[in-house]
């Protein structure tokens, strides 16, 4: 696996954690060898976890559109109604292989914590979470959730209080107790080998596309759509199709409408050092990495993969921003039109396949991953103008 994706990437971090990535990327590699771990993977993938997640063909979201064919791969139906449970166990297996007895983990919404969380429990692994103060006010439920699980929600009161102070958090926990904890990292972000490691766990989404779709439609579709917040979910659906002629489209968070950048790093932000690799970052005039602002906690993040950032450069995969309102406004399409309540993250998504299949003949299929499910934002939803 590469340490960079052309010039982005890398490992930009203290010299006590050098090790900590070394042994990481060592044991995964072994372990992505060993028919054993590739067996328990697969076991706990399937029993706990619920895969393969169907793809299914959204007939009346098709007939909204009056165009190209919308079918969803539901990663809404995992175990924790979303796909972080695939890069939670991967990595939480890891940290059995590696010994080491305590997991940490860094959250915004609470989503990836509440998958770590259930890893831990699952696997026997004291668990810890870093959370901002303003997160944990806006994600109650997600909080009550990790502490049910058995984790332990430790408070970032510091900077913003938000995700990027949760990962400075768990940063220096990991330098400090890098002997016994493994940190399980939520996206395709971070210092190698984390964005491969995270991407070669979630690709099983991808891997499922390409068999399901040959099954359902006889080839593989025209093009595959997937939300970019870290860039995990959509790294998962897009390298098994990388070397195939479908079109690849990643969606970020435009934001509310008017001058905000949102949380579109790849469309309209620059590169830069951000937790410990080269990527797109949102940032001011001086380096500073600017804030955030989007409906959807998940996509709410200043950075993303440095694989994306090749990817964009290269032309390979087409980034675009989709806004606030249009992201609702697909999240009520969806739940109207199929009975199906999405996350504000993907919702993002499904907009802009709508919008793809409207200009495209009926002969075309488009695949949408449907990342996570919506019950987390119902409360965002009913108090949003429709
Ligand atoms: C966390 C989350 C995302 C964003 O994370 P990625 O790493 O970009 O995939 C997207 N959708 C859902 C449902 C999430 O919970």
């Amino acid at each position: 696996m590469p340490r960079r994706f052309g010039p982005y990437g890398g490992a930009y971090v203290p010299e006590t954690l050098v090790p900590a990535l070394t042994e990481l990327e060592a044991t995964w590699r072994s372990a992505r060898r060993d028919p054993a771990f590739r067996s328990e993977l697969r076991r706990l993938s399937t029993t706990l976890g619920g895969r393969p997640t169907p793809l299914y063909f959204a007939e009346n979201l098709t007939r909204r559109a009056r165009g190209a064919e919308i079918w969803l791969k539901r990663e809404d139906l995992l175990h924790g109604g979303a796909h972080k449970f695939n890069n939670a166990l991967g990595q939480g297996l890891l940290a059995r292989r590696m010994g080491k007895p305590r997991l940490i983990a860094e959250t915004g919404a609470g989503q990836h914590g509440v998958a770590t969380a259930m890893i831990g429990a699952a696997l026997r692994l004291e668990t810890e979470v870093y959370m901002g103060e303003v997160d944990m006010e806006r994600q109650r439920p997600n909080v009550e959730r990790m502490r049910l699980l058995g984790a332990r929600v430790i408070p970032v009161s510091t900077g913003s209080r938000t995700l990027k102070d949760a990962i400075n958090a768990a940063l220096r926990d990991w330098i400090t107790n890098v002997r016994t904890t493994h940190y399980l990292l939520g996206s395709a972000v971070g210092p190698h080998p984390f964005p491969s490691i995270v991407a070669d766990f979630q690709s099983v989404i991808g891997r499922e596309i390409r068999t399901q779709s040959r099954r359902a439609f006889g080839r593989l579709p025209d093009l595959a759509v997937a939300c970019v917040g870290g860039g995990s979910n959509a790294i998962g659906t897009f390298h098994p199709l990388l070397r195939t002629p479908v079109e690849l489209w990643g969606v970020e968070a435009g934001g509310p409408r008017g001058r905000s950048r949102g949380a579109a790093s790849l469309t309209r932000g620059a590169p830069g050092i951000l937790h410990g690799s080269l990527s797109y970052v949102l940032q001011d005039r001086d380096g500073q990495v600017a804030a955030t602002e989007s409906i959807s906690a998940g996509l709410d993040y200043a950075g993303v993969g440095p694989e994306h950032a090749w990817l964009r450069d290269s032309g390979r995969v087409r980034y675009l921003a989709v806004h606030d309102d249009e992201a609702l406004r697909a999240f009520h399409w969806l739940a109207e039109d199929e009975g199906i309540l999405p996350a504000l993250e993907p919702a993002h998504a499904i907009f802009a396949a709508v919008g793809a299949a409207r200009r495209r003949p009926r002969s075309q299929r488009i695949v949408v991953t449907l990342s996570g499910r919506g019950d987390k934002d119902l409360e965002v939803v009913t108090h949003a103008a429709r």
